[in-house]
């Protein structure tokens, strides 16, 4: 896949692959492109080319910049949940109708139904009895975690993760981090983009390293951190020893 801003070409011909229910992290150091490939994962940043696949869904941009229709690029972007640093959540909705208001308006789902399974989702997550509390009452920890249970409610094949824990105190990440660990033993398919090393190690099968544009190293977790292969992983890493 590739992307460029401008004259800035910040993908270069990368690639990337997760199998099903496996956990990639994604790191390297600021401006490498982190984000921009996510985003391109989920199709909210249009790649100039290449091809996105999800489970049997493709979305194929070889011949160009050739924008699907809105309906297509909806329906594949429901493909992926995506969880962002700042937790984007609806401000002037309580927690639980947050959760519900992706299935309620895109997917059609009924009220009662939504809010049932919202209710659900907030369970698992550790927040059945914030249901009713609106997200500036919610700790910077619990509105990551509405912000999950709402990407889990369309019920995503990919979950993708950008700086979950950033913005928060580590007792707050914590919290988050538990849930992220919760779902990858429960098999879910994920991406992380993630500065701690420490918990790329423990939960991602893989870890990817990325500069400029391109992956630099790419293997299992524990053996990109521990022992990097290539002189810039060393670098990236020493930074934070
Ligand atoms: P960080 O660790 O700081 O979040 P990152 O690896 O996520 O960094 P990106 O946000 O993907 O990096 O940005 C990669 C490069 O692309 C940067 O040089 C950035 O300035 C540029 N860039 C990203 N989005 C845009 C945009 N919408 N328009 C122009 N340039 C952009
Ligand atoms: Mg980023």
């Amino acid at each position: 896949m590739k992307k460029s801003f401008g004259a800035v070409s910040v993908l270069k011909d990368i690639s990337l692959s997760v199998p099903r229910g496996g956990v990639v992290a994604l790191i390297g150091p600021s401006g490498s492109g982190k984000s921009t490939l996510l985003r391109c994962l989920n199709l909210l940043t249009i790649p100039d080319s290449g091809v996105i696949r999800v489970d049997q869904r493709m979305m194929d941009f070889t011949n160009g910049h050739k924008l699907p229709a809105d309906k297509e690029l909806a329906a594949f972007r429901a493909r992926t949940g995506m969880v962002f640093q700042n937790f984007n959540l609806f401000p002037h909705m309580s927690a639980v109708q947050n959760v519900m208001e992706g299935p309620v308006t895109v997917q059609k789902v009924e009220r009662g139904a939504a809010r049932e399974a919202a209710l659900k989702l907030l369970e698992k997550v550790g927040l059945k009895d914030k249901a009713d509390v609106a997200p500036d009452k919610l700790s910077g920890g619990q509105k990551q975690r509405v912000a999950i249970a709402r990407a889990l409610a369309m019920k995503p094949e990919v979950m993708l993760f950008d700086e979950a824990t950033s913005a928060l105190d580590p007792e707050l990440a914590g919290e988050v981090l538990a849930v992220v660990r919760q779902l990858a033993a429960e098999g879910m398919t994920m991406v992380l983009v993630t500065h701690e090393m420490a918990f790329a190690r423990e939960v991602a099968d893989t870890v990817v390293f990325m500069r400029d544009g391109v992956v630099v190293e790419e293997g299992p977790a524990a053996q990109v951190i521990d022992a990097p292969r290539q002189p810039a992983t060393l670098t990236f890493l020493s930074h934070f020893h």
